[in-house]
This record gives C-alpha cells, structure tokens and sequence, in this order.
C-alpha cells in the first residue's frame, strides 16, 4: 500500500504558504561563505563582526538544520530581528510527501517565483537500502534534452534550479527523516554520520545537472562542506547524459563522483536514446571520461545503461560494452527500464537482464541491477515529473496495468 500524507491541514505548512505568498526575501542559503559576509554586512552587520556571524550562520543552518532565525540562541534579540527583516531561511513547501511499500519516499516540493516567473514543483526521491539511505536530487524543473525513454524528457524546462533551492531538497529530506539534531535545545545531541538516513546524494532526480553546472557547484560544494552538512564527496555522484565540455571541470572544481547515462555503445543507437550524442557523440565522451580527474580503481565512474528489450540488451551489445570501456576504471550500472504512460519501449525480461550482467560479471566489472524503487509512487529513475504535469488519472491507471504486466521486476 502506498501512503500519501495530506499536509495540508497542519498549520506549520498554512504558516509556511503564508510565507511562501510574502514579496520575496533573499535566501541565505545557498550562498558562499564570502556572499553570506557581503549579505550581513550590507543589512548593517559590523564589518568587523561579519566573519563571526558567518560562523554562526553556518553552524545553525548546515549543522543544526534550523529554519527559523528564532533558534539561533546564541545571536542577539536584536540582530536576529535585523536578519528576519532582510533574509529568509525557510524550506520549500512540502505539496505532498508519498511513501512506498518498499519504504522509499517521495516529496513534491513547491518553490516560490523567481523574478517574474512562477512558483515551480520538483520532485526529490529518497531511497532506504540496508546500510545507507540514497536521495535522489533533482538539478533543474523539466529537462531541455529529450531522451526517448525518459519521462522527465517528455517535460520542457522551465528553469533552472538555484544552489539553495538544490541544498533545501537535502534539509528538507533531513528534517522529515529526522537527521538534523533535536530543536530547541542549545546544544542539542549532533546526529552522527554513522546513525544518519542520508549518507549518499546523487545528482539523478529531474535535469541535467551539467546545464547548471554552476548552481549545481555551489550546491554540493555546500553540502560537502566539512563544517556543515559534511556529506563525504565520494557520497555524492553527478549523472550527466554527457555534456562534454563540463565533464573535467566536474571532477576538478566539484570533485565528486561521476555517473554516465551511457545506455549505448555505438553512435546511430546513442542519437536516438540520448539525443545530446549528436552533439557529443561517444569518442569524445569516452575521453572525457579517460581524462576524468582522480579517476583510479578507488574512484571509478559509473556508467548507467538501461535496459531495453531488443533495442540494446543483446549478448552483442554486452561485448560492444566491454569494449568501448576498456582500460576505464568503470562500474557499470543496470537499470530495469522503469515504465511511463505514453512509451514505446519495454524493458528486457529478467533472465535477459541476468545474461547480459554475467556476461559483465565475467569480463570483471562489478555490474549491479539496479532494483527497481518505489514503481508504485513513480519514483524510480526516468518516472520523475512535476505537479506542472501531473498525471490525469486515467495515465495513472495504465501505468499501473503495465506494472502489473511485471515488466522488469526482480
Ligand atoms: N539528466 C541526468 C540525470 C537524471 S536521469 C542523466 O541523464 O544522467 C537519471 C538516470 O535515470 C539516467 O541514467 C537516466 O538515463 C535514467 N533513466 C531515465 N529514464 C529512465 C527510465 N524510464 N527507466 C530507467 N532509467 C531511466
Ligand atoms: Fe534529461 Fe537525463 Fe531524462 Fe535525458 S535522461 S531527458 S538528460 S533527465
């Protein structure tokens, strides 16, 4: 059974649209530590005083998690009152929070316009595993490239997202799952790595993440932060379709761990799967891959290939890969096709999904299936899509007959 909180009811959540409707204030997260300086300083904050706040600021918001200036003890009465009247530091509304049968959870979120535009929905996926819990982020609303197998492809975009708007997606997870400490208290237990619900992030949830390459940046440079949310970079992995050009400064500038949407391995498939091939096709890719920065045995890239009945599943196909990723330090990642109202593809049978990961297995890569999370609330890979588009129920209801078609399930 699928249990889909109403939230509507709870005043915190009427609080927080009454907020939401307020004329826009500047975030504070989100920003350097140098642009949160400039930003106190300029609502009359003492220059001499800035680094210190900045201090504080930090503790508060990326190591206690608080959200209101109110829980910042160890501020004045008075320059709390000064930051509330120039700054905001809420989260996103929460339109609806969808939890699986298999524990996995997905929230909408609702942020409020930027400029003239309008409020924007995305959706971010959290994933409990035995011994890690993974959230799935999303980088942009809607995705400009068009991949044929993916649902967010199917949605045009409609903005990118800003690092606060990226970094919220993780507090906003961490306050529902209960990761940031106890409110209230002025030294409230810190919750330690080890007993955390979100060890690892991924870069996988709506867009693409290398068309906000900057946003994206500033975003998990944050949340990498060993002074605040502390999430160890090789935690954190960036999925790109392969937008060349940013691949080296992703390893170099961002540092984290790369994931490829590779899904082909020869150029007339590759155009029509990840249309953006035409632009980059896999020669360069796979450069780009060779000249990733750190990449050793111990920092491998991941490449995700996603598993279509007889379009790329054959023993062939399995060879071809092999090949194109020798000498690459390389996991590569199955992904059973997640079905979507309106597609053409299948995925593969399960014992075809099998073959194809032995004949890997043999050739010595480690080549986990991917098993297919919370289907049931449409939160697997390539089912993401906002409240702008959101079902008809009618849509629903055919997806729901091809999943009990059991296309792909383990
Ligand atoms: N835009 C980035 C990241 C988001 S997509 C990228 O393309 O890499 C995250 C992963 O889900 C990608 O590997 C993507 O190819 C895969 N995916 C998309 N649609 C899917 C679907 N319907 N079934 C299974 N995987 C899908
Ligand atoms: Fe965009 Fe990634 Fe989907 Fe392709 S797979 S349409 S790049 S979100």
């Amino acid at each position: 059974m699928t249990l889909s909180l109403d939230l509507t009811a709870n005043p915190t959540r009427d609080a927080l649209r009454a907020r939401a409707a307020m004329p826009a204030k500047g975030s504070l997260i989100g920003l350097s530590r140098a642009e949160l300086g400039e930003a106190l300083i300029s609502a009359g904050v003492p220059e001499r005083q800035a680094k210190m706040r900045v201090q504080q600021l930090w503790h508060w918001l990326y190591v206690r998690g608080v959200s209101d200036f109110s829980e910042m003890l160890n501020i004045s009465k008075d320059l709390r009152a000064t930051l509330e009247q120039h700054f905001t530091i809420a989260r996103p509304e929460i339109v609806e929070e969808q939890i699986s049968n298999d524990g996995t959870r997905k929230w909408l979120f609702r942020f409020p316009p930027r400029g003239a535009g309008r409020p924007v929905e995305i959706e971010t996926v959290y994933i409990p595993e035995e011994g890690r819990g993974t959230l799935c982020i999303s980088s942009q609303v809607g995705c400009t490239l068009t991949c044929s197998f993916c649902h967010t492809g199917t949605q045009k975009l409609v903005r990118n997202l800003t690092a606060e708007e990226i970094l919220t997606q993780l507090m906003t997870a961490r306050d529902r799952l209960g990761d940031f400490p106890e409110r209230g208290t002025p030294d409230g237990a810190i919750v330690p790595a080890e007993g955390r619900k979100v060890t690892n992030i991924v870069m996988m949830g709506m867009g693409e993440p290398l068309y906000n390459f900057e946003e994206v940046k500033k975003a998990l440079l944050i949340a990498s932060d060993g002074d605040g949310l502390s999430l160890s970079k090789r935690r954190i992995t960036l999925s790109t379709s392969g937008v060349v050009p940013e691949i080296f400064r992703t390893g170099d500038e961002i540092g984290v761990m790369l994931a490829i949407s590779l899904h082909a391995t020869n150029d007339d498939l590759r155009d029509l799967l990840v249309p953006i091939n035409k632009k980059y096709p896999l020669k360069d890719l796979i450069a780009a891959c060779r000249a990733y920065p750190g990449l050793s045995n111990a920092k491998r890239i991941t490449f995700e290939y996603v598993m279509l009945k007889d379009v790329n599943d054959s023993i062939e196909d399995a060879k071809a890969l092999i090949k194109l990723l020798r000498g690459i330090p390389a996991k590569i990642n199955l992904i059973p096709f997640n079905p979507w109202p309106g597609t053409n593809y299948q995925c593969s049978d399960w014992e075809t999904i099998e073959k194809f990961a032995d004949y890997i297995n043999n050739a010595g890569y480690a080549s986990p299936i991917r098993t297919p999370r919370g289907r049931d609330i449409l939160a697997a890979c390539g089912q993401l899509k906002s409240e702008s588009e959101r079902m008809k129920k009618v849509d629903r209801l055919a997806l729901e007959a091809m999943m009990i078609g059991g296309h792909g399930e383990a």
